[in-house]
Formats: structure tokens, sequence, C-alpha cells
């Protein structure tokens, strides 16, 4: 399925200091669920990946479906492992940036050197980052950002646009560039799309905190698109079953490890990895082996991607959902529709 590898994707951990009501990692009730402990050792990295595999790689960076980066044992270690195996190799990692000691972010900067690069996920400023990035502390986000790039990292701070926190982009902005920040983006929110069943805080006089901004410029326009696509497809099932599919990460030769040590094509199939966390990808697990087939633990990472499964997911492409095609790759990898990239347009 992969000829070359580039990119690789890694789940550290499925722990996290953050309850962002909109992450796989909180229930409906807002609490984070409890089963979510699992972690990557960097001794599994080593006994997965051969070093040539790390070496040939392009990028290889930590964020993940139900976790933070840096609540892992072993992040700093397996970042260390990679640049022991190659010094081009663009390392990467995303945060909320609010949790370690100054001193694990100095050594993290002297690790990445030069060639890595820190997303700080910051949504709002003081009085307002921790509305949606709940648990996190300010002063403890900022004093880590500061240690961080004051080391010689290269930071960038994506700022998810909310009604909240729309006023402060700017603002925001301002501070991003004296911090030292290379970049700045605000990204427009996809997931007020999302499946229903998930965590809505709720105000005093019982109204969503959550909502969509106001300024159309930060609105994402996808949702809109998507309800138009299903008037034509005649529902949603229908244009699940029906629109085209082309697979992102075939483009980018990308793999994703989840935190349970399966290999995936893509983080948006690897939720998988939890049962009942997409019902869609239970159901072709089912019909093709189970999830042990796509387990390091017990597969090589060749053994896999020549596996029934990722045959099993590529065939799904040009079928439609009886046929085999999991709706996760048409929601997520349907031309008609960008719900990934649109955050960044
Ligand atoms: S910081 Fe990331 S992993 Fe943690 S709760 Fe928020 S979205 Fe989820
Ligand atoms: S969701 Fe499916 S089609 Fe999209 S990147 Fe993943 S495997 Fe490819």
């Amino acid at each position: 399925m992969i000829p070359e590898l580039r990119i690789l994707h890694l789940e550290m951990t499925e722990r996290c200091n953050a309850a962002c009501p909109m992450c796989g990692r909180t229930a409906a009730d807002g609490a984070g669920k409890p089963y979510l402990t699992n972690e990557l050792s960097a001794a599994d990295i080593e006994s997965w990946l051969p070093a040539e595999t790390i070496a040939a790689l392009h990028y290889a960076f930590m964020c993940g479906n139900h976790g933070d980066p840096i609540l892992g044992r072993d992040t700093l270690a397996v970042l260390r492992l990679f640049r022991r195996h190659s010094k081009a190799l663009l390392l990467g990692m995303h945060t909320n940036g609010g949790a370690r000691p100054r001193e694990w972010w100095t050594e993290l900067a002297n690790i990445m050197g030069r060639r890595g690069k820190v997303v700080f996920s910051v949504d709002g400023l003081k009085d307002t980052n921790h509305i949606y990035r709940r648990n996190v502390r300010w002063d403890l986000l900022q004093r880590n950002f500061h240690a961080y790039i004051k080391a010689g990292g290269r930071a960038e701070w994506h700022f998810l646009v909310f009604r909240h926190n729309e006023h402060q982009i700017e603002e925001a902005r301002a501070l991003a560039q004296r911090e030292g920040f290379a970049k700045f983006i605000p990204k427009k929110s996809a997931r007020f799309a999302a499946d229903s069943g998930r965590f809505e805080p709720l105000g005093e006089d019982g109204s969503p905190i959550l909502a969509p901004p106001r300024d159309s410029r930060w609105l994402n326009s996808e949702p809109e698109r998507l309800n138009a696509l299903q008037d034509a497809y005649g529902g949603y099932e229908g244009w699940l079953d029906r629109t085209p599919i082309r697979c992102k990460i075939q483009e980018e030769r990308s793999l994703y490890i989840s935190a349970r040590g399966h290999l995936w094509p893509c983080c948006w199939l690897g939720y998988g990895s939890v049962p009942g966390e997409r019902q869609a990808v239970d159901e072709f697990l089912e019909r093709n082996g189970g999830l042990d087939q796509l387990s390091l633990r017990e597969h090589s990472l060749e053994q896999i991607l020549r596996g029934p499964v990722f045959e099993a997911i590529q065939r799904g492409w040009s079928t439609n959902l009886a046929g085999g095609r999991i709706a996760v790759c048409a929601k997520m990898c349907s031309t008609e529709l960008n719900l990934h990239g649109s955050q960044y347009n």
C-alpha cells in the first residue's frame, strides 16, 4: 500500500492534562474516559521500526486522537531515538503545552534542534484559552512555550476560533510575534459538523458555551457544503455510499501508530484502536479478521501492510458501503469535501 514511508504519526499516550469538550478522550459528561491509559515506549518503537525505516523518514510527529504527547513517559526518549538515526528528519509535536517542568521543554528544544517544530494549540488568551482547553493553566503554558522558544525551539501557535475568542485573534497574533512564535494560524473548527454524543458545556443560563464564530471569515464552510451534498445524494448515508474517495495518506505516504500499538493508515481510522469509538471501523474489523491483525506487538510492519486489513481498506475506496467501504474514509477523504484541510483555509 505504501511503497516508501515518508511520514510517521505517533500517538505516544492516551493520557492528557486537559479535557477539551470536542476531543475523543472526553466523555458526554465532560470527564476523561477512564480506560484511556495506554502508552508507547521507546522500546516498542525501537523493536517495531528498523533503523533504516526511521532514517528514510522525512517527518515524524506526535499528536494522536486521545492523548497529548507531553504526557507520554517516553516522549523525549523516542524523539532522541529518531534524532540518533537521522539528523535530517523533521520532528514535530502538537500539544496544549500545559504540563511538564521548564527543563523538559528546554530538553525538547535541544533534541529537536533546527529540524523540529512544536505546534501549541492555544485557543485564546489568559482569560479564554481554558474555556475550550479545559484544565490548561495559562501561567504554566506561557512558562513552557517561553522555555522551549528561549532554548532555540521553533514554535507555531494554532488558534481554534470560537465565538468566545474571535475578538482576540489580532491580540493573540501580536503576542505570538512578541513571544517568538514562527507562525500564528487561526483555525476554523469543522467539529461542529461532527457526530452527536459529545460533551456540551453549558453556561449559567443553560445555553451552550461553545459556538461557532460570528465573523464569517472564521467560519468553516464545509459543514454547509456537507448539508448540500446530503441533499444531492438523498441523505448522509447516500453520500457516504457513493462519494468518490481519494486517500490523503496515499499521496503523503504516511502511517499512524496508536498508543495501543496498532498500525493504521491514518489517525482517522486509528480511532478503531479503541473499540466502541467508531462503530463503522469496529464492524469493518469484524469482517476482516479483527483488530489484532494491526497489532505491532504481534506482527511486523511489513506483515500488517501486506495483511488483510490494509488490503480491505484500499478495496473499499472504489466500492460502496455494502461492498466494504468504510464510512470514515468517505467522510475524511471524499473528493467533494475537505473537513480537515478546510480548518486552515
Ligand atoms: S489537549 Fe488534545 S488530547 Fe488533550 S483533551 Fe484537548 S484535544 Fe484531547
Ligand atoms: S480515512 Fe481512509 S481514505 Fe482517508 S486517509 Fe485514512 S485510509 Fe485513506
